[in-house]
């Protein structure tokens, strides 16, 4: 018997810089967890996971301003991303956070924050502490990763698709 694979659309928000492009990189070469069929078409790049037994695509939309956003169809789920060593990266996070409040999107959405580049310790800027709390007062999930040496990635891939299917349960 022949399942259906369901398609998902991921949208990365965030400041220039931020590793939002490295990360879909990353996405797309991950190997603990069968990513397989890469495909790059008109910027977007989509990935088949198999999670669970179950297969799902997921495409990613690198959106470096949230107001880009066809608001008429929007994304199954958002990855805020911002730098722990760049602190207006932050507040810019924020910023895209107040934006899927008021488009009234963080109800019905996947919502993930993700500080990125925490290999650079010296340089931080941005605590775990005020990470967690700006996700918690937006009721988003956080996570904090490295794209450059690889830690945490895959399991922030994992998270959006478990994030996303626990989502379209609850519809
Ligand atoms: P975007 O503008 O958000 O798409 O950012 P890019 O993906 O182009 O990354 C911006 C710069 O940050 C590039 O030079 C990356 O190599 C670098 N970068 C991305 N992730 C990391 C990381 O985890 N650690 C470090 N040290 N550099 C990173």
């Amino acid at each position: 018997e022949q399942r259906e694979v369901i398609s998902y659309v991921v949208a990365l928000l965030g400041a220039n810089g931020v590793g939002k492009s490295a990360l879909i990189s990353q996405f797309m070469t991950s190997e603990c967890i069968n990513a397989y069929e890469r495909q790059k078409d008109l910027g977007n790049q989509t990935v088949s996971i198999m999670l669970n037994g179950e297969e799902s695509e997921l495409t990613f939309q690198n959106v470096t301003n949230s107001k880009e956003l066809d608001r008429t169809n929007p994304p199954d789920a958002f990855v805020v991303v911002y730098s722990v060593v760049d602190k207006a990266s932050f507040s810019k996070a924020k910023t895209e956070l107040i934006t899927l409040e008021n488009a009234d999107l963080l109800r019905s959405r996947t919502v993930i924050l993700a500080g990125n580049k925490i290999d650079l310790a010296r340089s931080r800027a941005v605590s775990t502490q005020d990470g967690k709390c700006l996700a918690c007062t937006y009721r988003a999930k956080f996570i904090e990763i490295s794209v450059g040496i690889n830690h945490n990635v895959d399991e922030l891939l994992v998270g959006v698709l478990t994030q996303i299917r626990l989502k379209s349960l609850q519809v």
